[in-house]
């Protein structure tokens, strides 16, 4: 079997043990004689999966009562438009974050809604770092506050979660969700889309305070209202099935590593082993500054065109697959997502190295 180390910013790499665990059970899933994909979304069977995906969530993240879990589709990029379409409710005035290319997308979206006031941006810094947001820039009245918790395509995040008070946090953690330990009562409403750290691409999570569902306006489209699938336990219409199946032999598998802190250490290990190759390393750097060094994503320059396309065809033939950079931002970017396991880094930097003394 021939499978590549894959440094996709997603989709992205799966565990090995998960696609293994679905190859098994893919044309009989525990002899009901069908697949996984055949069964209605109201059999008991897909009722099991999804509530035992539901409570592994909720183990793995320590999500508090008081906060739903919501299976839906649309990407990350839908949420642009739900969170506002939902959570302007009471000033009509939001603030948002904007550090990066996402953030913008975000932001584009809300301001259809609402009135958006941009309260910390790295724009002018090409969004090599996180701005500094503290709790005095916050309007009291703000329906809400929004963050990237991480970068995708600039390789950014943030050290520290800012202190909202009493102004709802909304945070899009598409590309770091179950990363690392965090305190979900730090936010009150996190969205993702699932392709990077929990299953394909089709199913986005959402994990909202209670509170916060039940009061968009009465002309929100069912399917764009959070009410409509909380109150159906993301049974309204047909969830994306599959998905919430691997997001669930995903959360097994991250169960069984023992969860968010050893997969944090995990995390840690590998984007320390990049981050010192890149501080070595006299043809390659890092264009983020330090603090807001991301775990996911980590992008690299080297400053020549010519090197860059030469490392990455190159990297290609060593079975290191997808590390061409992002066009925004040029050079290259490896995301090192939970499933890319440690040696996957290790080859990189060998492969790095090697590249390195050849190109002297
Ligand atoms: N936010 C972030 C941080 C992302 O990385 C992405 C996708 N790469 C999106 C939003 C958009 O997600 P989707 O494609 O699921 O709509």
């Amino acid at each position: 079997m021939n499978r590549v180390f894959n440094f996709s910013a997603g989709p992205s790499m799966l565990p090995l043990p998960v696609l293994e665990k679905a190859q098994g059970e893919l044309v009989n899933y525990r002899n009901s004689g069908m697949s996984v994909m055949e069964l209605s979304h109201r059999s008991d069977w897909f009722t099991e999966i999804i509530t035992e995906a539901e409570q592994l969530l909720r183990e793995l993240m320590a999500i508090p009562d008081n906060y739903k879990v919501l299976f839906l589709q649309g990407g990350a990029s839908q949420q642009f438009s739900m969170v506002p379409m939902n959570l302007f409710t009471k000033s009509g005035k939001a603030d948002y974050v904007n550090t990066g290319s996402w953030s913008k997308k975000a932001i584009k979206e809300a301001e259809k809604f609402g009135a958006v006031n941009v309260i910390a941006s790295s724009e002018e810094a090409n969004f090599t770092h996180i701005p500094d947001v503290d709790s005095t820039m916050i309007d009291p009245e703000a329906d809400y506050v929004h963050i990237t918790t991480n970068n995708t395509i600039e390789g950014t995040a943030y050290a520290e979660i800012p202190d909202t008070g009493d102004v709802p946090l909304v945070a899009d953690m598409s590309s770091n969700i179950l990363s690392e330990e965090i305190d979900v009562s730090k936010f009150d409403l996190i969205y993702a889309g699932a392709q990077k750290n929990i299953a394909p691409a089709g199913l986005t999570l959402v994990i909202i305070r209670e509170d916060l569902i039940g009061h968009a306006p009465e002309n929100c489209p069912a399917m764009l209202n959070y009410k409509t699938h909380s109150d159906s336990g993301s049974l309204y219409n047909t969830p994306p099935t599959y998905g919430v199946y691997m997001a669930k032999l995903v959360f097994e598998w991250l169960k069984e590593l023992e969860g968010l802190r050893e997969m944090e250490k995990i995390n840690r290990e590998k984007a320390q082993m990049l981050y010192d190759a890149l501080e070595e390393s006299s043809l390659f750097q890092s264009p983020v500054r330090k603090k807001s060094r991301s775990l996911m994503n980590i992008p690299f320059v080297s400053g020549s065109a010519d090197v860059d396309a030469a490392f990455i065809k190159e990297a290609q033939a060593e079975g290191l697959e997808t590390l061409k950079g992002h066009r925004s931002v040029g050079g290259m970017r490896a995301s090192i997502y939970n499933a890319m396991p440690v040696e996957g880094v290790e080859a990189l930097v060998t492969f790095m190295n090697d590249f390195e003394h050849k190109h002297r």
